[in-house]
């Protein structure tokens, strides 16, 4: 079945045109987000889950995508504070960006 890029909405055989889009129809959508070929490495450890969320967070604004995940542990969100939830929490970042991401960290550390 076509599908249009844009909408992603699914037409019928035959269709070529998506009109609400006017966009050339695609025979498969592509995929949401290709990240074969990004390899992601851990920043240094961090005291804690709070830290790792406001790295995280000026990550995101520096447009360096970026995870986190607890060792050895099933990554909870929502569930802050106390608890082996909160040790050994490790931020994932695409190698490329690593040098940039290490520099953002201990900045911020330094201001806390
Ligand atoms: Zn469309």
């Amino acid at each position: 079945m076509p599908f249009c890029p844009e909408c992603r909405y699914e037409y019928t055989a035959g269709s070529t045109r998506c009109p609400d889009c006017d966009t050339d129809l695609v025979e498969a959508l592509p995929h949401d987000k290709p990240v074969s070929g990004l390899r992601f490495v851990p920043l240094p450890g961090l005291p804690g889950r709070v830290y790792a969320e406001m790295v995280r967070e000026v990550l995101d604004q520096e447009g360096i995508p970026c995870y986190l995940r607890s060792d050895g542990l099933i990554d909870s969100y929502g569930i802050s504070g106390t608890g082996p939830a909160n040790r050994g929490v490790r931020i994932f970042v695409p190698e490329d960006a690593l040098e940039e991401a290490v520099r953002i960290q201990r900045q911020m550390m330094d201001h806390i």
